[in-house]
C-alpha cells in the first residue's frame, strides 16, 4: 500500500516538473538607462497636449534608476518620467511595463501613443486596476525621448517590476511562458479544491474539508487574476484585480477555519476564530466600499497587507506551540500553509518595495499545498476505500441477519395466518355444531350429536368424549382421529371411573375439595372438562374432551400456536357446557309441565295431549283402544277423617298401585283431585275390564299406612270404555267411560262398569 502511495506522488511530481521546464523565450532588452523624472503634472494646452516648452527646464528633470517611487514625493499625486529609446532590431517593437501606479500616458513626438486611465481636467483619475502594460511604438522611435504622465493617489507612484522593449510577438510569448507555471498550478489547486469539495460533501459536510476547499479555491482564483496571461483571456485588468483582491482577502478565512477546527484548546480556538471573522467581515467590507466607489480598490490592499502579516504571525504563534497536538495531516498542511504565508509576505514586501523587486513564485506556495493535499486525499481515499469495504462486509451481514429475521417474522406470520384460517374454520363448524345442539331435546340426544359432530370439530386432532353414567363412572361415546386398521390401540378404557380421572377432572366432578394443582394431563392425552347446570343436583361434570398430547404437538403449531389451540378447545368445552346446561334446563322444565307433583304420575294436560295422539295411532293402525276412569270412593270422608296430609299419602299409594301395573305402552294420568285415567293402547274390551278389576282388587287389598296408623282400605269406583266396542267415534271415549263410573258410583261402588253395558 505504502510503497503504492509513494509511486504516485512520485508520478505527480515528475509530471509538474516536465511541464515547468518548458524552453525559455527572448525577455524584453530592460530601459534602465537615463530615466528621469519630474514632480508635478505639466500644463496643457486648450488643444489637450502638454506644454512641452515647459518640459525644457532641465532643472525641473531629475536623473532616477528606476522610474518608480521618486524621492522626495510629499504627498505628490502626479510625477513625469521620460527616457531616451534606445535602438533595437525589433520587428514590430513595444514598450512593456510589467505594472504601473495608477493611470498613465505615454508621449512619443508630441504625440500621445498610449494611454491606461482616464485623466481629468486636473490630471488626476481613478484606478483602473494593474495590467501589464504594452505601448506599440511608432517607426523611428529610436532615440526619441519617451515621456510618460503618471497619476496615482496610492501609496507607490510610478512603474513597477520590469520595464523594457520586445517584439509584440515575443511579448506574448514572454508572457505566456511567465504565466504557465502560475495557471497550471491554479488549475491543478482548482482540481484538489473540486476533489475536497467532494470529500467535504461526501463525509457530511465536514469543515476541514470545506476549508481546503475553500483555500484551494481562493489562491488559484488569486494566482490566475494575478497572473499575466489573465489579461490575455479577459482583457480588464480591474474585474482581475477585484477576483485578486476577493481570493486574496479570502485566504486567511479559509486557513482560520481550519485551524479553529483543529485546534482543540478554547482561547487559541476563539482567537482564531475572531481573527478568521475579521478577515470575512474585511473580503465584505473592503469589496463593497470599493465597488460602491466609496474607497479605491487599490487602497485596500495596504491595509489588508498590514493586516494579513499581524494575522499570519497570530496564527503561527497560536498553531506552532501546538502543532504536536496535531495530526501528521493536519502538520502537513500548516506546513504548507506555513511556505504559503511565507511567500505571500515576502511578495508583499516585494510589493511595497521593502524589498527589491524579483518575482515571487507564490504558486509554488499554492502547489505545495495543492500537493500536501492531493496526498492526503488520497490517504483519505484509501482509507476510505478501506472503511467502505469493512462496511460492506458489515452490511451484507447485517443484510443476511435481518433477512433471517424477516424469515422467522414470515414464517411465524404464515404460522399465525394458518392458525386464524384454522380458528376461523373451526368457529364456523364449531358454530353450526351449538345450533344443532340447542334444537336438542335432551341431554341424552344432545352428547350423541356431539360424538357425531367432534370429528369434524377438532380434525387433525384425535380425541375421545366420555359421557357419565348414572353410578358417577364415565363412558367412553366415541373416539375420532385413531388409526381404524389397528382398532383402539391408544384408547382409553371404556368405562373409567372417578379416582381414574386426572386431579383437576376430578376436582371439576367434585370428588376432590383441595384444589391441588396437577397437569390437565391424562395419560398423554389433555382433559377439558364438559361442566352440565342441572336444576335437580346442579352443576356436575357430565362430560369429558380428551385430546391426544402428540396429536397436538405434531399438528405443526408453534409453542404460541399450540397453547393458543388449547385455550380455544377449553372455550369450546366452556361452551357445549353451557349450551348442554340450557338443555338439560329446558328438559326439566318441560318434564315439570306435564308432571303431577305429588304423585309423580303424568297430569291432565300431558292427558289431553296424548289421547288425541292416541286415538289417531288407533284408528291409522285400526288397533284397539281402551281407556280406564277411576275415582276414589268416599275420598271427601278419607280426609275429613284422617287429614288432608294422610290424604296425600293415601293418594301416593294409590298412584303407585298404578305405577305398578301399567308399563310399557299404557299411560297413568292423575285426571284430576283423587280421580284417574288410564289409557290402554291395543287394548280390547275385555283386557280392559280385567284389567279395572284387578286394580279394583289391588285397591281393596292396599292398606294406607300414615305415620305409623294403618287407616285400612280405600276403594275405587271404575269406568271403562272401547273403541270400538262402545262406540265407533274414539274421541267419546272419555265421556262413555265417565258415564260409566258414574254409574259404578250410583250402584253402591266399589265397582267395574264397562260400556257398553253387558
Ligand atoms: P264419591 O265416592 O262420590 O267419589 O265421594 P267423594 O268424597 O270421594 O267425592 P267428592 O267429589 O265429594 O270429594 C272428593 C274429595 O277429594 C274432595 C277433596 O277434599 C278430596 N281431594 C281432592 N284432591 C285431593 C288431594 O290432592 N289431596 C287430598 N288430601 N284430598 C283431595
Ligand atoms: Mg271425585
Ligand atoms: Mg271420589
Amino acid at each position: 500500500m505504502c510503497r503504492h502511495f509513494l509511486k504516485i506522488q512520485i508520478i505527480v511530481f515528475c509530471a509538474f516538473y516536465g511541464l515547468f521546464s518548458v524552453t525559455a523565450t527572448a525577455a524584453p532588452q530592460p530601459v534602465t538607462e537615463g530615466w528621469e523624472y519630474r514632480w508635478g503634472d505639466l500644463p496643457f494646452t486648450e488643444e489637450g497636449v502638454p506644454d512641452w516648452s515647459a518640459a525644457q527646464d532641465p532643472d525641473q528633470w531629475h536623473a532616477i534608476d528606476f522610474p518608480g517611487n521618486p524621492p522626495g514625493r510629499d504627498g505628490q499625486e502626479q510625477v513625469w518620467f521620460r527616457v531616451t529609446l534606445p535602438a533595437g532590431d525589433w520587428q514590430v517593437p513595444v514598450f512593456y511595463i510589467l505594472s504601473a501606479d495608477l493611470i498613465l500616458q505615454a508621449w512619443l513626438d508630441g504625440e500621445k501613443i498610449y494611454q491606461y486611465g482616464t485623466f481629468d481636467q486636473d490630471g488626476r483619475g481613478k484606478f483602473e486596476g494593474w495590467p501589464w502594460h504594452e505601448i506599440a511604438l511608432p517607426e523611428h522611435y529610436e532615440n526619441k525621448t519617451l515621456y510618460f504622465r503618471v497619476f496615482s493617489d496610492y501609496t507607490d507612484i510610478g512603474f513597477w517590476g520590469e520595464i523594457g522593449i520586445i517584439d509584440h510577438s515575443e511579448l506574448i510569448l514572454y508572457i505566456l511562458e511567465n504565466s504557465l507555471e502560475a495557471l497550471l498550478i491554479a488549475g491543478f489547486s482548482l482540481l484538489v479544491a473540486l476533489l475536497a469539495l467532494v470529500f467535504s460533501l461526501l463525509q457530511g459536510g465536514r469543515k476541514t474539508f470545506f476549508s481546503i476547499a475553500l483555500f484551494a479555491l481562493a489562491s488559484s482564483v488569486m494566482v490566475v487574476a494575478e497572473s499575466q496571461a489573465s489579461q490575455l483571456i479577459v482583457p480588464s485588468a480591474l474585474l482581475w484585480n477585484y477576483l485578486a483582491a476577493g481570493s486574496y482577502y479570502l485566504l486567511p478565512v479559509a486557513m482560520g477555519l481550519m485551524l479553529d477546527e483543529w485546534l482543540s484548546d478554547h482561547r487559541s480556538r476563539r482567537a482564531i476564530s475572531l481573527i478568521w471573522r475579521l478577515h470575512l467581515g474585511y473580503v465584505v467590507g473592503a469589496l463593497g466600499l470599493a465597488l460602491t466607489g466609496v474607497v479605491s480598490l487599490s487602497s485596500t490592499f495596504p491595509v489588508f497587507d498590514v493586516l494579513l502579516l499581524f494575522s499570519l504571525s497570530a496564527m503561527g504563534a497560536l498553531t506552532v506551540p501546538r502543532l504536536r497536538s496535531l495530526s501528521v495531516e493536519q502538520q502537513a498542511l500548516v506546513l504548507a500553509f506555513g511556505i504559503f504565508g511565507v511567500l505571500l509576505i515576502t511578495d508583499m514586501a516585494v510589493a511595497h518595495g521593502v524589498v527589491p523587486w524579483s518575482d515571487v513564485p507564490v504558486s509554488l506556495g499554492l502547489l505545495f499545498f495543492a500537493l500536501a493535499v492531493v496526498i492526503i486525499s488520497l490517504r483519505h481515499f484509501v482509507a476510505t476505500q478501506k472503511a467502505l469495504q469493512d462496511l460492506t462486509v458489515t452490511l451484507e451481514q447485517q443484510v443476511a441477519e435481518r433477512t433471517k429475521k424477516a424469515e422467522t417474522l414470515l414464517q411465524r406470520e404464515q404460522a399465525r395466518t394458518s392458525i386464524l384460517a384454522f380458528e376461523n374454520e373451526k368457529r364456523q363448524i364449531f358454530s353450526d355444531v351449538i345450533t344443532e345442539l340447542q334444537a336438542c331435546a335432551s341431554v341424552n340426544q344432545a352428547f350423541q350429536l356431539l360424538v357425531e359432530a367432534m370429528p369434524r370439530l377438532s380434525r387433525p386432532l384425535k380425541g375421545m368424549l366420555y359421557r357419565r353414567l348414572n353410578d358417577g363412572s364415565y363412558q367412553r361415546l366415541g373416539s375420532w382421529g385413531y388409526d381404524s386398521k389397528d382398532p383402539n390401540p391408544e384408547l382409553l378404557p371404556v368405562v373409567v371411573t372417578l379416582d381414574q380421572l386426572p386431579v383437576p377432572l376430578r376436582l371439576a366432578a367434585g370428588a376432590l375439595e383441595d384444589d391441588e394443582a396437577a397437569a390437565r394431563s391424562w395419560q398423554g392425552r389433555v382433559c377439558f372438562p364438559v361442566n352440565v347446570e342441572f336444576a335437580s343436583h346442579g352443576s356436575r361434570l357430565e362430560g369429558i374432551l380428551l385430546f391426544d398430547g402428540d396429536s397436538i404437538s405434531n399438528s405443526g403449531y408453534t409453542e404460541y400456536g399450540a397453547a393458543r389451540l388449547m385455550s380455544s378447545i377449553n372455550l369450546v368445552a366452556e361452551r357445549i357446557g353451557v349450551t348442554l346446561s340450557g338443555i338439560s334446563l329446558r328438559e326439566d322444565l318441560l318434564r315439570f309441565s306435564y308432571e303431577d307433583a305429588l304423585t309423580g304420575l303424568k297430569n291432565r294436560r300431558y292427558f289431553d295431549q296424548l289421547i288425541a295422539h292416541e286415538t289417531a295411532v288407533a284408528l291409522r293402525n285400526n288397533s284397539p283402544l281402551s281407556l280406564l276412569l277411576l275415582d276414589i270412593d268416599h275420598f271427601k270422608r278419607f280426609n275429613d277423617n284422617h287429614g288432608h296430609e294422610a290424604g296425600d299419602a293415601a293418594l301416593q299409594v294409590f298412584a303407585s298401585i298404578l305405577k305398578s301395573r301399567f308399563r310399557g305402552s299404557d299411560i297413568v294420568c292423575r285426571y284430576g283431585g283423587e280421580e284417574f285415567v288410564v289409557v290402554l293402547p291395543a287394548s280390547d274390551i275385555i283386557g280392559a275390564r280385567e284389567r279395572a278389576e284387578e286394580l279394583r282388587a289391588a285397591a281393596r287389598n292396599e292398606t294406607v299406612m300414615f305415620e305409623g296408623n294403618n287407616l285400612g282400605h280405600l276403594t275405587i269406583s271404575v269406568g271403562v270404555a272401547n273403541w270400538p266396542a262402545s262406540t265407533s267415534q274414539p274421541e267419546q271415549l272419555l265421556k262413555l267411560a265417565d258415564d260409566m263410573l258414574y254409574r259404578a258410583k250410583t250402584s253402591g261402588r266399589d265397582n267395574v262398569e264397562v260400556s257398553p253395558d253387558s
